[in-house]
């Protein structure tokens, strides 16, 4: 086990992991275990318990346990109380975390400590000020010597599936909002990146959450499926592949559970011929190379004005060119490996796929076909490419921008718009009208302006068509966790 350098960590890595229900962390009922692997070297990290169909069962009962006792009981004002706490800890441990992270999922150690961990709090800190404020409506209805109100009641039993990607940011994410709203859970990580979320889960039972509130299931798509096909499920909620959230929208459709999917993107991002062009091109760059590529807002797609278009691709060339990718635990790696060893054929054969298509790589290399070591893939870049191209349609999910130019607002808004997703896109000008006229004609769950993927707790995120149902963080996030309960009650004499 190769956990030399992660000196706030080992302690961590040194045993295998087991899973969390009903506040106590146990071994799978099977007794299965697997092993998470460190993207940068891929060497064996640790032993982490794979839950079975028992364990599913028993971490359903216990979030019913706890959603009918403990933790439906506590005061609101409680179920903040604890959240903040949680966040506190989770700032406390900060170092640990994000070396975790970094080691598990390849993240580069400055963004882990700067980005994820922190935003991870920030998500806990936010939502522990919610419950106080959930409140249902008085409504004037015409009904004579009557009152209506609403009463806000949380959803129930939640499972919860997190993706690789941002491993403890979507646990937060997801969790702060359900726990705000009063839900119990089931959270189950990717099984690329479980150790984050077992070490918060830690943090859960200590900041004094009631047994059961929060049950962790660690696995893979096996362990995913016995939880979504689990009658005792009243929500889910899954950020993933587009895939597999197709196949858990259908099955929640079938039984009138409640469902919100964070899925894949293909992301535009349109440079104006007035833009500011080195602001533009560090945020195309950072857009797409942003987490080596692997982030379902990527802005994979590049549309730049012709005019400026060979000043745009040359500058985000230089920059793909210079990117430091390197070890995650290293200071100075600016973007790290892909999460796996999959990941990294996938990315590999999109890279072939555009090569053969007649595309022309101007940036970046197709790396060897077996990973030497580490998952690394250099930043790429393609131009003279057509909108039908497979590399111009298919998330990738890697490193891979694809360039074209356009001539017309009109064009480029219809090139934008042609795709089966709807995450995310950007527009670069200096002109505030032009910005927000195209704003608007875009389709698409977050528009940036002159920036590129900024978040916050407060403000809602999620996509359009293909890229998912619902939104996640802020009230809008909050709301999918809750159902307006209205009481009719008669005041005659
Ligand atoms: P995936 O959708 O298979 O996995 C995401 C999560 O779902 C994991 O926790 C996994 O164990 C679980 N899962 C898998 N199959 C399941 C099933 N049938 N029922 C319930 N849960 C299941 O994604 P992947 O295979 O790890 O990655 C494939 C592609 O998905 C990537 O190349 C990328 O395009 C996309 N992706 C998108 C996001 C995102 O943030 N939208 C995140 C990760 C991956």
């Amino acid at each position: 086990m190769r956990t030399s350098r992660a000196v706030a960590a080992h302690a961590f890595l040194s045993r295998p992991r087991p899973l969390l229900i009903g506040g106590r962390f146990t071994a799978a009922a099977a007794g299965r275990t697997f092993t998470t692997v460190d993207p940068s070297t891929g060497e064996a990290l640790a032993e982490v318990a794979h839950a079975g169909p028992e364990d599913v069962e028993a971490a359903v009962a216990a979030a019913r346990a706890a959603l009918d006792g403990a933790w439906g009981r506590l005061p609101a004002a409680e179920r903040g109380r604890l959240l903040t706490r949680l966040a506190d800890l989770v700032e406390e441990h900060a170092g640990e975390l994000a070396e975790l992270e970094s080691l598990d999922a390849g993240k580069p150690i400055s963004r882990t400590r700067t980005l994820d961990v922190p935003a991870a709090a920030a998500q806990f800190r936010y939502f522990g000020g919610w419950p106080t404020k959930i409140e249902g409506e008085t409504i004037p209805v015409a009904v004579p010597d009557t009152l209506c109100h609403t009463r806000k009641e949380p959803v129930g039993v939640c499972a919860q599936i997190v993706p690789w990607n941002f491993p403890l940011l979507m646990a937060s994410w997801k969790l702060g909002t359900a726990l705000a709203a009063g839900c119990t859970v089931v959270l189950k990580p990717a099984q690329q990146t479980p150790l984050s979320t077992l070490r918060l889960a830690e943090l859960i039972m200590e900041a004094g959450f009631p047994d059961g509130t929060v049950n962790v299931l660690t696995g893979d798509g096996r362990t995913g499926a016995a939880l979504v096909d689990h009658p005792g499920i009243d929500k889910i909620a899954f950020t993933g592949s587009t895939a597999v959230g197709r196949e858990i929208g259908a099955k929640a459709g079938a039984r009138f559970q409640r469902v919100t999917l964070e899925l894949g993107g293909k992301s535009p991002n349109i440079v104006l011929p007035d833009a500011d062009l080195d602001a533009a091109i560090a945020g195309a760059a950072e857009g797409i190379f942003f987490n080596t590529g692997q982030a379902c807002n990527a802005a994979s797609r590049l549309y730049a004005h012709r005019d400026v278009f060979d000043q745009v691709v040359e500058g985000v060339r230089e920059r793909a060119r210079t990117a430091r990718v390197g070890p995650a635990l290293d200071p100075a790696t600016e973007y790290g490996p892909l999460v796996s060893a999959e990941q990294y054929r996938r990315v590999r054969g999109h890279l072939l796929d555009g090569i053969a298509e007649g595309a022309t790589l101007r940036a970046g290399e197709v790396p060897p076909a077996e990973p030497e070591g580490g998952y690394f893939v250099r930043p790429a870049l393609f131009t003279d490419v057509t909108a039908d191209m497979r590399i111009c349609r298919r998330e990738i999910f890697g490193p891979v921008l694809v360039a074209a130019p356009f001539d017309t607002v009109d064009e480029a808004v219809r090139l934008a718009n042609d795709t089966e997703y709807g995450l995310a896109a950007g527009v670069w000008t200096r002109s505030l009208g032009a910005a927000h006229a195209v704003a608007a004609r875009l389709k698409a769950g977050s528009v940036y302006l002159n920036t590129w993927a900024p978040g916050d707790p407060a403000a809602p995120f999620g996509g359009l068509k293909a890229s998912g149902v619902g939104r996640e963080m802020g009230r809008a996030g909050l709301d999918a966790y809750l159902e307006p309960k209205t009481v009719w009650t008669s005041l005659a004499p």
